[in-house]
């Protein structure tokens, strides 16, 4: 196969191999042809949920071992019915969960597919955006600094191109690339004239033929790589995790101790085993872990409503979570919509020249689409500028290599050659262009005072110089000396509108904002004190930096315990993001890289966007919070329930399908809604939560106050039932704990405050109705009475079960009016 001596061969033959030409690439049709051919550019694995594993976790459970056996039992007694009516709720709790699960992992892969890589392909001689997963082998693509390369690929043009490999050999030093073949037998990490996908383009550009796409790329070897696309667990869901053993725990305890008293009793053996596996199934909260995934999966969609598109569903909580948010300024505070707000000629020069230089010295110079100039925003307004004053700065000029932007040099270097000869022209920040210049100190003085004022009023402000060559043989990196200075230009970049606002939310909300910048400390400076940025706190505005600092920052700021958020578009932001509790990326600037690091992807960059998406996880985090306690209280209720019931040798109080029946529907319904529950009125005006506690105190006590009440209400139904009609006992039970609930639910919404300080939620309303129906139909229905095995309840037992069942929500009600009153 040719593909293993790619890098061998001349970079022409590799093209004509592959059917490529190395100028106007393939042609749609010849690349929609190809497509078909060998199918999408993508790793198989990541392609779809898994089905059957989500399809197994829902079988390997100990909850379905648990009705399994209360099946068989039931059988074993000769209760055919019961045990159908359970073996069918194992089934359909199975299907359902499996449908949630996959639905979910669903959701969130779409969003994730939403910002998928898109490459620069040559197609029918054009540029061409095109989807990394329709690339085929033949196509011709275009690379250039902060890209990620998007199928392997032969280099057949290149310019100081250097690529961080780290993906695929664990080497974190950038590795230079050019067109050149190599030894055949060279190993992977020395073939220089190949590009690798998976891989990063640091500096430089180049054009390469892709050589193998999908599965067959270099990165498709990698197994680990290919099988990431499982999500760990969430904190919240470790932690839930740990309650749900500790319940289980619990619960496995009392189904021996509650068995253990029935036999005490003289009760026969499977009697007992069957109320012993009631009694467990009360105790653990089933429709727990289906709804925490459907929260979070709500959550992610929520965000991308609002323009966050989480990448890691753990990245929900973390946000709500967070304590700090470290933030780039340009783009993400400002708007990067850059404009000429002024311009000084050095000595001797004058601002035509200075502009038109500055424009000349861009790396991707900006092309028209429409009536608007797009590319990067500096050389867009340069080349604007210049314009607007006559002039057309490419004109007459041949453009022969370049070094692009990058952080740690703050310049951008060209050579061309024009009227004028030989000419490197540069332009940066004043302290690395200047630096290179030769210039008197004392016009340096008088350009560093202008560059001083421009910077206290928020202006960008770079400086051009340029240098006439007269040997064609000086390396580009070597020729970046003894430049004249043509003067200095600012540039002014608006705030976003939002921002201001935004961060005084944060702030309210507990949360530190800490501008992070390239940018010179003047200029940051005033655009912090604009934002409301606190310019005189310690490390709240920190310029000039560099992005390791920023790895140096989060590290710090973690050390001393804070959950950091922290924004980032280059490629050298990698680390730091992927180092943040929350990573977030720009999905309009940022490079690919960064966004493959991160978390988060803002779809508007903005500052703003990052603050609502720490309101929504904050909503999410106290709306499974709200509904883990509620659940529980079901479980609690039925645990007194059953243990009073027991200990009185009144046998079992509910059966096992009506157990099932309240934990997974009447109960189930309402909690999904609750995910849906807005954020409340004081979401943002408080700290974080901070980790580690799944239950705040209040929603314990509540939680344990409810619970307790709903036991008792449904135990003297139970008992009260026994003497009105002990064929009705056990409906009278289950009718109160199912009622109840369905009261409860308006209460534990507001933990801290009156049910009717609630938000609007008419999906909460429709679910309770629901649930209304379905314990009307059990009770009244014959067939409900047949599956669930109850009976009817006359008007006086009727008025009674709602009188018990209101009475723990009233008892909440007075109970947090006494202790939250205002
Ligand atoms: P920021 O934190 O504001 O995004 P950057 O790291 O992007 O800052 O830029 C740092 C400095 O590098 C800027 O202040 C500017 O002087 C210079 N610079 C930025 N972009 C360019 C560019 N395209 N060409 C030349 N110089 C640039
Ligand atoms: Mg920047």
């Amino acid at each position: 196969m040719i593909a293993e001596q790619l890098h061998a061969l001349p970079a022409e033959e590799v093209a004509d191999r592959l059917g490529a030409d190395p100028e106007s690439g393939l042609s749609a049709e010849e690349a929609a042809r190809r497509l078909r051919e060998v199918g999408p550019n993508a790793l198989a694995a990541r392609e779809r949920p898994h089905y059957a594993a989500v399809a197994a976790r829902q079988l390997v459970d100990p909850l379905v071992a648990l009705l399994v056996t209360a099946a068989v039992i039931s059988a074993a007694i000769g209760e055919e019915l019961e045990a159908g009516v359970i073996a069918a709720i194992v089934v359909l709790n199975a299907g359902l969960g499996f449908v949630q699960e996959a639905g979910a992992e669903r959701a969130v892969m779409a969003l994730r597919n939403a910002v998928e890589l898109t490459a620069v392909a040559v197609r029918d001689g054009r540029e061409t955006p095109v989807p990394a997963r329709e690339l085929v082998p033949g196509d011709l693509v275009l690379l250039r600094a902060g890209d990620r390369v998007p199928a392997d690929a032969r280099l057949v043009s290149s310019g100081s191109l250097a690529v961080d490999e780290s993906a695929l050999t664990g080497e974190s030093i950038p590795v230079d690339k050019d067109v050149d073949p190599v030894a055949s037998g060279a190993p992977l990490a020395e073939r220089s004239s190949l590009v690798f996908a998976g891989t990063a383009v640091t500096r430089g550009r180049a054009s390469a033929v892709v050589a193998r796409t999908g599965p067959a790329m270099e990165i498709g070897r990698i197994a680990d790589l290919t099988q990431a696309a499982k999500a760990p667990p969430t904190p919240l869901q470790r932690r839930l995790g740990r309650l749900s053993r500790r319940l289980a725990l619990a619960g496995a305890l009392l189904t021996v101790l509650l068995a253990g008293a029935m036999l005490l009793q003289g009760e026969p053996l499977d009697e007992a085993f069957l109320v012993g596996v009631a009694v467990a199934v009360a105790a653990v909260p089933e429709g727990l872990g289906a709804v925490v995934t459907i929260a979070l999966a709500q959550g992610a969609t929520a965000m991308a409503r609002r323009g966050a598109i989480v990448r890691r569903l753990p990245a929900i909580e973390t946000l709500g979570e967070t304590t700090v948010i470290a933030t780039d300024k340009t783009g993400t505070l400002t708007a990067n919509r850059l404009r000429v707000a002024a311009a000084e000629a050095a000595d001797g020069r004058d601002v035509g020249e200075l502009l038109a230089a500055g424009a000349l010295a861009s790396t991707a110079e900006p092309v028209v689409s429409g009536d608007e100039l797009v590319g990067d925003p500096i050389d867009v307004a340069l080349l604007r500028a210049a314009r607007e004053a006559g002039l057309e700065p490419g004109e007459g000029h041949d453009r022969l290599g370049d070094i692009p932007f990058d952080a740690l040099r703050r310049r951008v270097t060209v050579l061309v050659r024009g009227p004028s000869g030989l000419r490197v022209v540069v332009k940066g920040a004043p302290e690395s262009v200047l630096e290179l210049s030769e210039l008197d100190s004392a016009e340096r003085a008088r350009l560093d005072e202008v560059a001083g004022g421009w910077g206290d009023r928020g202006l960008r402000v770079l400086a051009v110089a340029e240098r006439i060559l007269d040997d064609e043989g000086v390396p580009l990196e070597q020729a970046e000396e003894r430049l004249v200075p043509l003067g200095i230009v600012a540039l002014e970049d608006p705030v976003r509108p939002a921002v201001p606002e935004a961060v005084k939310t944060a702030h309210g909300a507990g949360i530190d904002v800490v501008m992070v910048t390239g940018d010179h400390p003047g200029t940051a400076r005033a655009v912090a004190e604009r934002v409301g940025i606190p310019v005189d706190r310690e490390d709240a505005v920190l310029a000039r930096v560099e992005p390791v600092d920023k790895l140096r920052l989060v590290e710090r700021l973690q050390g001393r315990g804070d959950i950091v958020a922290v924004t980032g578009d280059g490629i050298n932001d990698s680390p730091a993001l992927r180092r943040a509790d929350v990573g977030i990326s720009m999905g309009l600037s940022g490079t690919e890289a960064a966004r493959e690091a991160s978390d988060v992807v803002l779809t508007d960059d903005d500052f703003s966007t990052i603050v609502a998406a720490v309101r929504e996880g904050r909503r999410i985090a106290d709306n499974i919070r709200t509904f883990v306690a509620f659940l529980l209280s079901a479980n609690f209720g039925e645990v007194v329930l059953f243990a009073v019931a027991i200990l009185a040798g009144l046998g079992a109080p509910m059966t096992v399908v009506q157990v099932l029946v309240v934990n997974l529907l009447t109960d189930g319904l309402p909690a999904v809604a609750l995910a849906r529950d807005p954020a409340s009125g004081d979401t943002m005006r408080r700290p974080p939560a901070g980790l580690g506690t799944i239950l705040g105190r209040d929603l314990s006590l509540v939680l344990g106050a409810a619970g307790l009440a709903v036991g008792l209400a449904a135990t003297a139904a139970f008992l009260v039932g026994r003497e009105l009609d002990p064929d009705a006992a056990q409906t009278m039970a289950f009718a109160t704990i199912a009622l109840a609930e369905l009261a409860l639910v308006f209460a534990v919404r507001v933990p801290r405050g009156p049910a009717w300080r609630a938000g609007r939620n008419r999906w909460l309303f429709l679910a309770v109705a629901g649930s209304v129906v379905v314990v009307a139909a059990a009770i009244y229905l014959p067939l409900g009475r047949d599956l669930l095995d109850t009976a009817v309840l006359g008007p006086a037992e009727l008025a009674l079960v709602l009188a018990l069942a209101l009475a723990p929500t009233v008892l909440l009600e007075v109970a947090k009016a006494l202790r939250f009153r205002r």
